[in-house]
């Protein structure tokens, strides 16, 4: 059975209750970070942490717990999970903090109010070949969301809505579009390449700030590929060589069909093959131990 962390205890996630006045339930007031762990090990947990004090901090919660205080309880949930993952032990840690729970619903902060923290972890599959092989189909959609983008809020409707208007279309993505530039997937960064060099849009309260999106960048430059952060307008996404999503569980994927048309030669391009082999390389170093 998957164990849960609830306000400072750790039991049977069928056990963890919250009260119907949490701020989270009643208003989607609170933030949240998913971080992956191979073979046990959280991969690029200081910068989630540090996203995490970020987003805390611009819808103004106190930091429940210590950087260490966090690291121990995702580690012992990382532990008392391991049964469920495979060999490989990959799992995914998700946590949340909302504003906690007030004596009654009403709009403005409660005063006094401990934040609500829960946390758990679950499985990563192993990425899919038939990915790696063909790449995945996306639509564009337009951006309906909110101007705080940049916070990871738990509050996703919009998330939800695009989401699934791409599955209804069959597809694996919707990349949305705002004022004519593509922004990001409804739950992922975007990325394209064009003539060689790898762009992706700059960080503004209108994108989250992905941690598998700077890493991309980080490895773009160690490993002297060219990359640029710059707007990508709609006929550039549409003209792109390469267009690719990240994000912590899906790694990079290829899209290799928008909007019906093939993107470059339709299947998952050079600049691609050789980025993930490279993101394999550095999560592989964080299995061993020697990177996070
Ligand atoms: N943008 C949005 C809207 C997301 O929901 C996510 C993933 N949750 C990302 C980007 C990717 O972020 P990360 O690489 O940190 O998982």
């Amino acid at each position: 059975m998957t164990t849960a962390y609830l306000n400072g205890e750790f039991l049977p996630i069928e056990e963890a209750r919250i009260s119907v006045l949490d701020r989270g339930f009643l208003f989607g007031d609170g933030v949240y970070e998913v971080i992956p762990a191979y073979g046990g090990r959280l991969f690029r947990l200081g910068p989630h942490l540090d996203r995490l004090q970020r987003s805390l901090d611009a819808i103004r919660i106190r930091n429940p717990l210590d950087r260490e205080q966090w690291q121990q309880v995702l580690e012992r949930l990382l532990e008392e999970n391991r049964a469920e993952a495979g060999p490989d032990n990959d799992q995914s840690v998700y946590l949340q903090v909302t504003r906690g729970v007030a004596p009654r619903r009403d709009h403005p902060f409660p005063t006094a109010v401990e934040p609500t923290v829960y946390a758990t972890s679950s499985p990563i599959a192993p990425p899919d070949p038939a990915i790696a092989e063909k790449g995945i189909s996306a639509i564009t959609l337009d951006d309906i969301r909110w101007q705080y983008c940049h916070i990871k809020a738990i509050t996703l409707l919009p998330n939800v809505l695009l989401r699934q208007q791409a599955v209804d279309a069959g597809v694996g993505e919707a990349i949305l579009v705002r004022d004519g530039k593509a922004m990001e997937g409804s739950a992922s960064n975007l990325f394209v390449v064009k003539d060689g060099v790898i762009l992706t849009p700059p960080v503004s309260n209108q994108l989250l700030p992905g941690i598998t999106r700077d890493l991309v960048l980080e490895l773009a430059r160690q490993h002297g590929m060219p990359a640029r952060e710059q707007d990508i307008p709609e006929p550039l996404l549409k003209d792109a060589d390469e267009v690719w999503v990240t994000s912590s569980t899906r790694e990079i994927v290829p899209v290799t069909e928008l909007d019906g048309k093939a993107v470059g030669d339709g299947k998952p391009g050079p600049v691609w093959q050789k980025m993930i082999g490279h993101y394999r390389d550095y999560k592989e170093a964080v299995r061993r131990g020697e990177a996070s």
